[in-house]
């Protein structure tokens, strides 16, 4: 028995990469994590399976974020099977990286809808019963590309750095509740998106990298859990997991 048993999570985009390890990292807590998938129904099915054959509990639950109707089934889904709400991770994300003069608005407005819009979507929609929750955690997986920019990732970095402020904004307006509201800027991490960019160029990458090695999901699913078990007086802040990259 852990103090996190029996308490209720969604963690959106969690059935790959980072997202997976911070629905693993959840329920080996004993948390029931609500996995939520926009497209990769196998990847959340097999996440749910092995969470309940190690005795755990969670569903894995269709919605695609950016829009509201589909952010509030999600809340209505995790609710209807566990009965309350303690904790939302907003992990969906995407990139479509181009340099800004190639940035279509199309590109930009679907990577600011999935990163950005999606958190105002859930946190909406999971607000009310957050507030009920004895110790009601909301952690936003934002970038060091929010802090720091990147080249060609003007849609991305707006995006991030948006949560960063809606993360400062909304722990101010909730001090009083028992609501804790972070971020986490993840740097590179070594999930399937960063191990495809080409060897050399990855060289490079961790060349820069002051601890030279990339982080692994998790180190960042670790970082969820340290803010939802021990962050009562952690507001508003960002979790930098990055190697040193930015100080
Ligand atoms: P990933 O592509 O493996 O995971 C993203 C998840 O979001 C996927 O499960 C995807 O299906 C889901 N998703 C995408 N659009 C969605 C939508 N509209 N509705 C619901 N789910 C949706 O990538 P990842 O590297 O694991 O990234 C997870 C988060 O961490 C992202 O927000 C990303 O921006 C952030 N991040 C990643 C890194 C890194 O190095 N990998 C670094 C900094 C920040």
């Amino acid at each position: 028995m852990t103090e996190l048993q029996g308490k209720v999570a969604i963690v959106t985009g969690g059935s790959k990469g980072i997202g997976a390890a911070i629905t693993r990292e959840l329920a080996s807590q004993g948390v029931k994590v609500a996995v939520n998938y926009n497209s990769s129904k196998e990847s959340a099915e097999a996440i749910v399976n092995e969470i309940r054959e190690n005795g755990g509990s969670a569903i894995a639950v269709q919605a695609d974020v950016s829009y509201a109707d589909q952010a509030k089934h999600l809340v209505e889904e995790t609710k209807a099977a566990f009965g309350q709400l303690d904790i939302l991770v907003n992990n969906a994300g995407i990139t479509r990286d181009r340099s800004f003069k190639k940035l279509g608005e199309e590109d930009w407005k679907k990577v600011i809808d999935v990163n950005l819009h999606s958190v105002y979507n859930t946190t909406s929609a999971a607000l009310g019963d957050l507030v009920e929750a004895e110790a009601g955690r909301i952690i936003n997986i934002s970038s060091i590309i929010g802090q720091a920019g990147g080249f060609g990732q003007t849609n991305y970095a707006a995006a991030k750095a948006g949560m960063v402020g809606f993360t400062k904004s909304l722990a101010l307006e909730l001090a009083k509740t028992n609501v804790t509201v972070n971020a986490i800027c993840p740097g590179f991490i070594e999930t399937e998106m960063v191990m495809a960019i080409p060897e050399e160029v990855r060289a490079n990458i961790v060349a820069k990298i002051p601890k030279r090695r990339f982080g692994q999901v998790n180190e960042i699913a670790r970082g969820v859990v340290y803010l939802v078990k021990d962050g009562a007086y952690i507001t508003g802040q960002q979790l930098n997991i990055n190697g040193g990259l930015y100080m």
